[in-house]
């Protein structure tokens, strides 16, 4: 039996990162930086005011009161026209590139003339008391960013506040890496949509549902192919057009055991290869993988709690590896163990709800455990994984959980 880290390796092993495409940096929220991004120059690019103003030479401020001429006005956006000598100020806005020969901005509730009203002209003085010194209220050019620095790196995923220093930088085309898609289908005759009123013998399919989530919340497109029938016919036309749609994945649930309906095996052996893995895990000890027609294929079981925990150790980080994220990703921490826990010895990923105990996470199990439940599923803030080889974790351990 594959050790859950083997499993993964092998499956890794066999995908590589997308391409790079060039887009709109209006599309690129949650997309994957595809290049490290240099500074081309210094940020801000003048010095500038923080404050509404005046812009003066603090050696001018020795007396107490000091009156200063106004012999300019710079608002935002208009490049100074002066040089301000001995015994002169302008009036400066905020974000106003700070004139020739200033050094520092008095604010303007700081002086004489505290008209802020908009539309109204300078005063031809300015009289005040405080002191002033080089650099008050000056913000310099090349505190934000500086020429030459790599700010952003390659396989960052794209927030809001990138966009905005991509912006800042001019950068209003971005390289990203090619989003991978997914195909994904459900497999079982007992399967109904979710709008339709349940039936004797039948559910409805949760996983298609889950699958496809979980697979948009990898930044990932999902292609969505419905419920195959347990026939070869049916489980041949879903994997045919997710053939046809040249996906870079192919995920299915259920269908893969050995069972007397179970086609997928079959039909994938047909145009293709498959593997079946036993990974020492649980649950989800069942894991296909393999190619149709030169697609990568993985089957995940059926009930839904394994499907779901099955994505979250093998197709997350597949995901990940195709769309070149080098972030994001489920986070692990160290909880402690409310009350103690067993397991069969395999790698277990228990349903667990965290609460804060002497600010240490404190993990205790969601009730009912059994992997067609998903209610315990919803309930758990998170994964606890009980290492291979542990039986008993006694109360008050520490262990690893994958935050949900
Ligand atoms: P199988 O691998 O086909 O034997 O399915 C294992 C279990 O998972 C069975 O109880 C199925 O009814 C259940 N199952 C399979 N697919 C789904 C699905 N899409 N949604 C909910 N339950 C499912
Ligand atoms: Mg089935």
């Amino acid at each position: 039996m594959l050790t859950v880290t083997e499993a993964r390796e092998r499956i890794l092993s066999n995908f590589k990162t997308t391409t790079t495409e060039t887009i709109p940096l209006t599309d690129s929220a949650q997309r994957v930086l595809g290049v490290d991004i240099l500074v081309d120059g210094d940020y801000p690019p003048f010095d500038n005011s923080a404050m509404d103003g005046f812009a003066l030479r603090s050696e001018d401020t020795t007396a107490s009161p000091t009156t200063l001429n106004v012999v300019a006005d710079i608002p935002a956006g208009s490049p100074p026209t002066v040089s301000l000598k001995a015994g002169e100020a302008a009036r400066i806005m905020t974000g106003a590139q700070v004139p020739q020969g200033a050094d520092c901005v008095i604010p303007v509730e700081d002086t004489d003339f505290n008209d802020r009203n908009a539309g109204t002209t300078p005063p031809k003085t300015i009289t005040f008391t405080k002191q002033m010194k080089a650099g008050d209220n000056v913000r310099p050019h090349g505190t934000d960013m500086r020429a030459g620095e790599t700010v952003l790196k390659k396989g960052r995923t794209l927030k809001a506040q990138d966009l905005g220093l991509l912006a800042t930088l001019g950068i209003a085309n971005v390289t990203v890496h090619k989003k991978a898609r997914v195909a994904l289908l459900s497999s079982g005759n007992e399967l109904l949509d979710a709008n339709a009123p349940l039936e004797p013998g039948k559910i409805r399919d949760s996983n298609s549902y889950a699958l496809a989530a979980a697979i948009q919340s990898a930044d990932t497109d999902v292609i969505r192919l419905g419920v195959a029938k347990d026939t070869r016919e049916s489980v041949t036309s879903l994997l045919d057009k997710a053939a046809a749609e040249n996906a870079d994945l192919i995920l299915s649930s259920a269908g893969v055991s050995v069972g007397a309906f179970d086609f997928i095996k079959e039909v994938i052996e047909a145009n293709g290869q498959m593997d079946f893995w036993k990974v020492n895990m649980r649950p989800g000890k069942p894991l296909a993988f393999g190619e149709y027609r030169g697609i990568p294929f993985i089957g995940l079981p059926g009930n839904p709690v394994s499907a779901f925990v099955g994505f979250e150790v093998f197709v997350r980080p597949t995901l990940e590896r195709l769309n070149g994220k080098m972030d994001g990703g489920r986070q692990t921490v160290k909880v402690r163990c409310a009350e103690e826990v067993n397991s069969d010895g395999r790698e277990s990923y228990l349903r667990v709800k965290i609460r804060m105990e002497d600010s240490i996470r404190t993990a205790v199990l969601t009730g009912h455990q059994g992997s067609g439940n998903l209610l315990s599923l919803v309930q758990a803030d998170a994964l606890l994984i009980i290492p291979a080889g542990v039986k008993c974790v006694p109360a008050g351990s520490e262990v690893e959980a994958i935050l949900l």
